[in-house]
């Protein structure tokens, strides 16, 4: 049985967008008055009026509530701040930018609570509006985290889900530094059911994402749901050592049966260029690895809230 429900809204610079998707949102929620609604906004460090419209929808409207963290921690510390602090029976995650279309929770929530699922989860189907080279770069890593990894990611998920208290809690334990959402919401199981739907353009506002952020987001996922790279990296280096091997084996007898003149210094040259950078990039796998732990032993906190309307926060974790 589903009472309450939390709308986690990560804002990040979004004063243009938010009192359209405050309306947009209230039209949809007061349509739905068998449940009572909370909207969780999360305020990750904006350097605009975020905040100031925030307080003073909190002022107008009850079901109002809003974190806002000390600086800009990322929407993954936003969206994880969210399920912290969102005690309802059925929590979403939800784009201030209205690229989560609103219109999808009546389903998404009839779906929750009739049929056998624990979330349901949405899924873009075409990638209009955004450019080629990202669409492609973004269909190459779908495919690859897959293969090498044992999160599934649905290529075009989106981190717009619907999900019942149990999973959220389990969401929650998953305390780690590195957050990859679209990685956990795979690797915690449960029930869920996809919604496609055709891609929407931002309302107002820009994108926060360059190709560079989404690139090292990308090589954030996979190194944190897969250990395949530092397989490639020792299987590499043991190819290279037996065709090494070989070549040894080669160069001894052409000099038996040949004598020795000096030859090959710019074959030498370009074998040792090439397992210096093989042994520079395997180097460069393992500290990428080793960052990531060194990050997470220390267990710095993943968002600091300095602000909040919320009755009983969960300030810092
Ligand atoms: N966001 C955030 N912190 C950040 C960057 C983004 O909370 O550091 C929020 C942003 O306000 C928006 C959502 O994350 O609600 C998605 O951001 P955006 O629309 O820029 O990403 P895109 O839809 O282009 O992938
Ligand atoms: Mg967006």
């Amino acid at each position: 049985m589903i009472r309450t429900v939390a709308l986690i809204v990560p804002c990040f610079n979004e004063e243009e967008v938010l009192p359209v998707f405050y309306e947009t949102i209230k039209q949809v929620i007061d349509g739905l008055p068998q449940y009572s609604f909370t909207l969780l906004f999360v305020n990750d460090g904006s350097k605009d009026g975020t905040l100031p419209i925030l307080k003073s929808l909190a002022e107008q409207d009850e079901r109002v509530r809003y974190l806002s963290f000390s600086r800009n921690f990322g929407k993954e510390s936003a969206m994880y701040a969210g399920f912290c602090n969102a005690d309802a029976d059925a929590v979403a995650v939800m784009d201030a930018d209205l690229q989560d279309p609103p219109g999808l929770l009546p389903e998404m929530l009839g779906i929750l609570e009739n049929e056998p699922y624990d979330s349901v989860a949405t899924r873009r189907v075409n990638r209009e509006g955004e450019p080629p080279v990202r669409s492609f770069f973004a269909h190459r890593f779908y495919h690859l985290i897959n293969r090498i990894s044992d999160a599934d990611v649905v290529d075009g998920a989106r981190d717009f889900r619907l999900m019942k208290r149990e999973m959220v809690e389990a969401i929650v334990a998953m305390s780690e530094y590195n957050r990859f959402s679209k990685g956990i919401f795979g690797w915690v199981g449960f029930r869920t059911k996809w919604l496609p739907y055709r891609n929407i353009e931002r309302a107002a506002g820009k994108t926060k994402w360059s190709f560079w952020g989404l690139f090292k987001y990308s090589i954030d996922g996979i190194v944190n749901f897969s250990q395949a790279p530092l397989s490639i990296a020792s299987f590499t280096g043991l190819f290279s050592m037996i065709i090494a091997f070989i070549m040894v084996l080669f160069v001894i007898i052409r000099r038996m049966i040949f004598g020795d003149p000096v030859a090959g210094w710019a074959s030498t040259i370009c074998i040792i260029l090439f397992i210096g950078g093989l042994q520079l990039m395997c180097m460069g796998i393992i500290g990428q690895y080793l960052a990531k732990t060194y990050m997470e032993t220390k267990n710095r906190p993943h968002f600091i809230i300095s602000e909040t309307n919320c009755e009983k926060p969960v300030r810092i974790h």
